[in-house]
């Protein structure tokens, strides 16, 4: 049995040497998918994604197919058979990290207005849940 040790996720140097040895080569994509997904996990307050207790609470889409989403979900954990991880097809180099537990209030009315627990994350295809968390939290600020 092959055990992962959590990452610390403040020191670029190993993630890019770990991410670039599972990858298979160091490129550009390897850099700039590290980075991206350190700003991800800091932005949504995750420390150590493939911690136990972390691991589960994480999704990720990536919208690039190459090198750099290899990057992302080797720092991350994220894996497609864990429906962690979901690749939509945009063409652009770009990834969305969503924490799980958050739940999105508006602030005047304290209504949830999304939980990374609702429907849009359980069942349904990527185009459901994509169209749904960009119907309510885009719909959100456009009426602020
Ligand atoms: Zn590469």
């Amino acid at each position: 049995m092959v055990f992962k040790l959590a990452f610390n996720m403040e020191n670029f140097d190993i993630l890019l040497e770990s991410s670039a040895a599972a990858h298979g080569h160091i490129c550009p994509g390897q850099a700039v998918g590290v980075r991206m997904a350190m700003l991800g996990c800091r932005l949504i307050g995750l420390d150590k994604p493939t911690s136990r207790d972390q691991i589960k609470k994480l999704l990720v889409y990536v919208e690039m197919d190459r090198c750099t989403a290899d990057a992302v979900a080797h720092v991350t954990g994220v894996k497609l058979g864990r429906r962690s991880l979901k690749f939509v097809d945009y063409g652009i180099m770009a990834a969305t990290f969503v924490n799980l537990e958050t739940n999105i209030y508006d602030a005047e009315t304290e209504k949830l207005i999304w939980s990374g627990l609702s429907d849009t994350v359980v069942g349904g295809s990527n185009e459901v849940e994509i169209k749904s968390f960009i119907k309510r939290i885009v719909g959100v600020f456009q009426h602020t």
